[in-house]
């Protein structure tokens, strides 16, 4: 399977500069090969290089290896397609690859520059390192809005072997709680609530000063990059959130012979009739992204994962198996109408939903056992 390791680097000031300054340099270079490739119809690498390698290094000061670089990049890029002409932006990715980039040490990397190698600290987990060792040597350096640098490198890393599971620990996504599963865990914070809140009233206001700034003939220009920020602090502390919750899930299952049973994504939306209020939450909490990292977590450990009709999962009791919508006659709770069981509510459609998966998981498997024998 393939994954994107991100890996965060520490420049100085200096370096941080230098890097931005390669970056620019390196985008204006492709962009103007791409437009002379064009031109002349050229997407041939050695052509390329015989036409234009010393203009890269003399107009653009690139280092032989990133002129090399750059002409494998956009000779690749432009033979992709010939009836588009290649536009790289001003800080579009910058490519790295082993010759001009080395991994020092645990901690340390080195990076070709304009001006020469420098080397600067990054930070990386065990788990990463291990598997940075699997990438192909490619990474792409990327700066984030906020100022931020990264690696981006894409490694391929072997996927286990499925276990074969007997049981289920079935998920239950929600609107008031984001995920319960079937031991009764229930994933949600304060915490996330409190961001909820935080960034709502932040957006609202800085939309009406916009707004306000557009009624004055004013260029909301500031006020628009604050908005930008935002709202991708928010989404990247959902994608925290929700790697801690995926995370956490497939421990949970790894090692006891149980899989993972989510409910279908599309019928999540159907599920529940949601108040406004809870519209508003529902639409801004990204469960597409939850179950994508609960996936591929799985698969790397090796946890089969199964999608389940939810049909009736909120209304069934796991006790006695009596379907009534009134067995959810208050918010929240859980109360069978014939034998008086009671639960979180949530709990109980967890529990259902890892008997559904159960049963499916028997329909699909044992005929395949009984064919294998
Ligand atoms: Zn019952």
């Amino acid at each position: 399977m393939k994954l994107t390791l991100q890996i965060q680097l520490f420049p100085d000031k200096e370096q941080a500069e230098l890097l931005q300054l390669t970056m620019e340099r390196f985008n204006d270079a492709r962009s103007w090969l791409a437009k002379r490739a064009f031109e002349l119809g050229v997407a041939n690498k050695v052509k390329l290089q015989q036409l234009f390698y010393y203009d890269l290094r003399e107009k653009f000061g690139l280092s032989a290896q990133m002129a090399a670089l750059c002409i494998r990049h956009v000779g690749g890029t432009y033979s992709r397609d010939k009836s588009v002409k290649p536009v790289f932006r001003k800080h579009a990715a910058m490519l790295y690859d082993s010759r001009i980039m080395t991994i020092k040490s645990a901690c340390r990397v080195s990076l070709l520059t304009l001006e020469g190698r420098v080397i600067m600290p990054f930070v990386m987990g065990k788990r990463q390192q291990e598997r940075f060792n699997l990438a192909k040597g490619q990474s792409d350096l990327v700066r984030r809005r906020d100022g931020k640098w990264f690696l981006l490198a894409t490694v391929d890393v072997p996927d286990k072997t499925p276990i074969p599971a007997t049981h289920f620990i079935g998920v239950d996504l929600g609107v008031v709680n984001i995920a319960t599963d079937s031991d009764g865990e229930i994933y949600t914070s304060d915490k996330v609530e409190e961001f909820r809140q935080h960034y709502r009233k932040t957006r609202r206001s800085l939309q009406k000063k916009a707004a306000k700034r557009k009624r004055t003939g004013k260029r909301p220009k500031k006020i628009r990059r604050k908005l930008r920020d935002l709202s991708g602090r928010e989404r990247r502390f959902k994608a925290d959130t929700n790697h801690c919750i995926s995370k956490r899930i497939v421990e949970k299952a790894t090692g006891t012979n149980r899989g993972i049973a989510v409910e279908e994504l599309t019928s999540i939306r159907k599920r529940i009739r949601f108040r406004k209020a809870q519209r508003d939450r529902m639409s801004k909490w990204s469960f597409a992204e939850l179950r994508g990292f609960t996936e591929y977590k799985a698969k790397l450990a090796g946890v089969p994962v199964i999608a389940v009709d939810p049909r009736n999962t909120s209304r069934t009791c796991p006790e006695c198996g009596h379907i009534d919508r009134g067995n959810r006659l208050v918010r929240g709770i859980f109360l069978c109408r014939q034998c008086g069981h009671f639960d979180h509510a949530d709990v109980v459609g967890a529990i259902n939903i890892a008997s559904a998966a159960k049963v499916a998981w028997q329909e699909v498997a044992e005929p395949q056992l009984e064919k294998a024998a």
